[in-house]
């Protein structure tokens, strides 16, 4: 009986290293199907055990067939026991004897205790204890199967049963140890193997001569090859260009002498494709445990786009810098803090007295207050800190300003925020524009004055004396003020022309001119060339009496000119003025009435006799 629960014990073992071992070949079998094969290898197990059994009585046999049952269940689970049961049940009734009945009922109970110890397991976990108690159980339990044996054969069982049960609970405790220690080994090696397989780099292992042992699947498929075991034996010359191939066998060789590494390598593999194929790679030498180098270990990662944006931004920013030294206008960049942190090389020449200090890292307010104090900027007020701090916010507002430079020059300054915070700057000269500009307002204003004055006399011309006449005249009703007009008419004009010749005619009108205007005494007066040899004088603020006397005045600044006419009863040139005045509030309409009433005023002075001065509505005779 001894020989044979020893075999049974080593039947126990044999199954066990052999189901452990097979894992391997189970690698790619679901978890499901696996059970259902461990459930067949059990009751296998199971029927080995029967057939070295030491039959006790004529059909009654003692083996370990219980350890295999209660195991399918602890580590397999309901299918893996049922399939273990039914085929261990099955040949135990081919068997038959008296023993079947308590055979199967011990089956029966192995399997519920496998299964409640496997249930209770799962629950509240459990190392070598719960195994032990699990044992423990299932080797007990066979015993109450004695109660169905026949009488005859109680008595010798029951003297059997503690070797029994002692060797089943060893059996099934060092069993299920040996099996659970193998599944969480197995278990880490699948973790390990997946995580290798399923790597997002290319992951590879090569031997001591640079063929691969071992790739992962991304490895493998990205350079065309359906499963990792095909890269298995190769080597790079099967994989990438010949040229290449040489360059990393030289390299990896290399490495494996030394026994060093190579970490974040970056290589151009392919520089034909588009974009240009790059790979970053760490390579290192593995040692075996006695420090011998066996092989080496590597890891690669695709950066083509990487690179291909890397590319793309140098060649922006060379472009950038081009257009930058290239450009006429000057522009700085500013970060959030105000500081500079670029200026090309015309910002910096824009601002001759400052561009030691608009670099980067200074700050815009003190970049202000240098061109302040060294008195860069004109028109700088007086608050230099409130200036500078108003010109620090376009930083975050934004601006626009022309700027003139100490030395004639001026500038444009447009300052943009950016939407990352800061702002760029550009600076345009804008000295030229600036002068046109000036040269087109003199101009404009040369024609304006042309427009209104007389080019013979330099007098206000016709339209000049009107807007005047306007204007004073609205004025004169506003402030409720007199206004006076003065109308002036050289004495026997056509025969001066026709004795003397109309040059001379000329020359004469410009001195009469010439003589009125100096005989005006306010700079509010004016005079114009009202027509031919017609001028008139606006007096504005002058009441009737002031302007009689500035009109005698006049005439006799003329007579003083004495400029000969022989055709003139006075023998000299002479005028004849006309004198009228609007009294203060005339209304606005009185433009007209005026120039009619000093008319008037200067017909009659003419009728009079001439070389007088005549005001309206009364007469004044001229001391001749
Ligand atoms: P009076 O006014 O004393 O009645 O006689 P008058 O000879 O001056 O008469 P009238 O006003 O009719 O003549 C004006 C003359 O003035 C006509 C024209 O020959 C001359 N005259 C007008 N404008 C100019 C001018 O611009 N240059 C010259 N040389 N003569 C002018
Ligand atoms: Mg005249
Ligand atoms: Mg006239």
């Amino acid at each position: 009986m001894w020989q044979s629960l020893i075999a049974n014990f080593a039947v126990v073992g044999l199954f066990g290293f052999g189901w452990l071992h097979a894992q391997d070949l189970l690698r790619q079998v679901k978890r499901r199907d696996r059970h259902a094969i461990f459930g067949v290898v059990m009751g296998a197990g199971g029927i080995a055990s029967m057939l070295m059994s030491s039959e006790l009585q004529p059909g009654v046999y003692f083996d370990l067939r219980g350890c295999f049952i209660a195991m399918a269940a602890f580590l397999g689970g309901p299918a893996a026991v049922l399939i273990s049961t039914i085929l261990a049940g099955s040949f135990r009734v081919v068997l038959g004897g008296a023993g079947v009945l308590g055979a199967l009922m011990s089956l029966a109970l192995v399997s519920a205790i496998g299964l409640i110890a496997r249930a209770l397991r799962a629950r509240y976990g459990g190392g070598w204890i719960a195994i032990l108690l699990f044992a423990a159980a299932s080797a007990v339990a066979p015993i109450a199967g004695f109660v169905l044996l026949p009488e005859v054969a109680l008595g010798p069982a029951l003297a059997v049963a503690p070797p029994i049960i002692l060797l089943g609970l060893v059996s099934t405790f060092a069993a299920t140890c040996f099996l659970v220690h193998g599944e969480i080994k197995t278990k880490e090696q699948k973790l390990l193997r997946a995580a290798f397989d399923q790597a997002p780099d290319y992951l590879f292992v090569k031997d001591r001569e640079s063929r691969f042992v071992a790739v992962n699947s991304l490895a493998a498929t990205d350079h065309g090859f359906a499963s990792p075991v095909e890269l298995r034996g190769r080597s790079d010359f099967d994989v990438v260009p010949h040229e290449l191939a040489r360059r990393l066998f030289n390299t990896e060789q290399e490495l494996l002498r030394t026994g060093g590494s190579i970490l974040d390598r970056e290589e151009l593999v392919d520089p034909d494709a588009n974009p240009p194929r790059w790979v970053l790679t760490s390579k290192v030498a593995v040692r075996n445990i006695d420090g011998e180098v066996i092989g080496l270990a590597g890891a690669a990662r695709d950066i083509s786009e990487r690179k291909a944006l890397e590319q793309a931004l140098l060649e922006g920013r060379k472009q950038l810098d081009l257009v930058l030294t290239a450009m006429s206008d000057g522009l700085a960049r500013f970060d959030a803090n105000g500081v500079l942190v670029f200026s090309n090389e015309q910002y910096r020449a824009m601002f001759p007295l400052t561009r030691d200090v608009r670099v980067p890292g200074v700050s815009l307010a003190d970049i202000l207050s240098a061109a302040a104090e060294r008195g860069e900027q004109k028109h700088i007020p007086k608050n230099r800190d409130k200036w500078v701090a108003a010109v620090v916010a376009t930083l975050v507002t934004g601006g626009e300003e022309e700027v003139p430079l100490f030395d004639g020059h001026w500038l444009h300054i447009r300052t943009r925020p950016m939407s990352g915070g800061g702002a760029t700057v550009v600076v345009s000269d804008i000295t030229n524009l600036k002068r046109a500009e000036a040269g087109l307002l003199a101009l404009t204003e040369q024609l304006k004055t042309m427009a209104t004055t007389d080019a013979l006399t330099g007098l206000a011309n016709r339209r000049g004396f009107d807007e005047r006449l306007s204007d004073e005249t609205l004025r004169a009703a506003r402030n409720r003020l007199p206004l006076s007009l003065i109308m002036v008419d050289i004495d026997r004009f056509k025969s001066y022309n026709d004795r003397y010749g109309h040059q001379a005619g000329d020359d004469c009108l410009k001195l009469v001119a010439a003589a009125l205007r100096a005989g005006l005494r306010r700079p509010a007066d004016i005079a114009a060339r009202y027509g031919g040899e017609e001028m008139a004088l606006i007096l504005p603020e002058t009441d009737q009496q002031g302007a009689w006397e500035l009109a005698e005045q006049l005439r006799q600044a003329v007579r003083a000119l004495a400029l000969a006419h022989a055709c003139s009863d006075k023998t000299i040139v002479t005028v004849s003025l006309g004198v009228a005045t609007l009294d203060p509030g005339a209304g606005t309409e009185a433009a007209m009435e005026l120039v009619r009433r000093a008319d008037a005023a200067l017909y009659i002075a003419k009728d009079a006799g001439r070389d007088r001065v005549m005001g309206w509505g009364e007469r004044h005779a001229a001391r001749a």
